[in-house]
């Protein structure tokens, strides 16, 4: 293994400790990735490991086609998912995905998240949008999430009767979005719950994802 590949394998090991740590997976499911910096290459969890055995060995090395380069164990079955969203959309450097369970609601119901809520116009620039229905292993899902996520500010998509995919800049970029769409997701259902959320006007969205993106934190 490359220093650096056995680096990365690290790191994303490391990174889906979060995935627990924010109540976002059950069991086996779910899964993180990343692309390798400057090679046609991405690291992908290993299918069907538990959370408590992650480690540098249970992530795989794979092509952007899905084919295994360096580790022992098979890869993701959402591996053709993700490599196809890297295929497509090369400013992704990450990808998440879980069925995290308020969010996984609204994909039950193929209902967007409206945005109803600052924190949703400062990460995702308004509504979080539903992807097609697809089945699991090949491209099909990876082609909804990128027809879904063009033309779309939200690295979030909530694949109907599935769960959510999202997309950063890098791993934790993509992690941090599937924590924040899960916490909208939550609020909004109780907004919902208790009456008809208010809308916020598209000019307040725009100046708040304006300033969330460009200003905000330290520079
Ligand atoms: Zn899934």
């Amino acid at each position: 293994m490359s220093a650096d590949l056995a680096a990365l394998r690290q790191e994303l090991s490391d990174l889906h400790a979060e995935l627990v740590r924010n109540e976002l997976v059950a069991w086996t499911s779910g899964n993180l990735s990343l692309r390798v910096p400057g090679e046609e290459l991405m690291v992908i969890k290993a299918s069907g490991v538990l959370y408590d055995d992650m480690s540098a060995e249970a992530m795989v090395v794979c092509d952007l086609h899905g084919k295994v380069v360096e580790g022992d164990l098979a890869p993701s079955s959402d591996t053709f998912t993700h490599a196809y969203v890297y295929r497509e959309l090369p400013e992704v450097g990450g990808i998440a995905h879980t069925h995290s369970g308020y969010a996984t609601a609204w994909a039950a119901r193929g209902e967007p998240i409206p945005c109803v809520l600052t924190a949703m116009a400062d990460e995702f620039g308004g509504e979080i949008p539903v992807g097609p229905f697809a089945l699991i292993g090949g491209e099909e899902i990876g082609e909804g999430i990128v027809a879904t996520l063009r033309g779309h500010r939200s690295p979030a998509v909530i694949m109907r009767s599935h769960g959510v995919f999202t997309v950063g800049k890098d791993a934790q970029a993509a992690l941090k979005a599937a924590v924040m769409c899960e916490d909208v997701a939550r609020t909004v259902h109780f907004a919902r719950a208790l009456g008809e959320p208010l809308t916020i006007a598209p000019d307040d969205i725009d100046a708040l994802y304006d300033r969330y993106q460009n200003v905000y934190g330290q520079r």
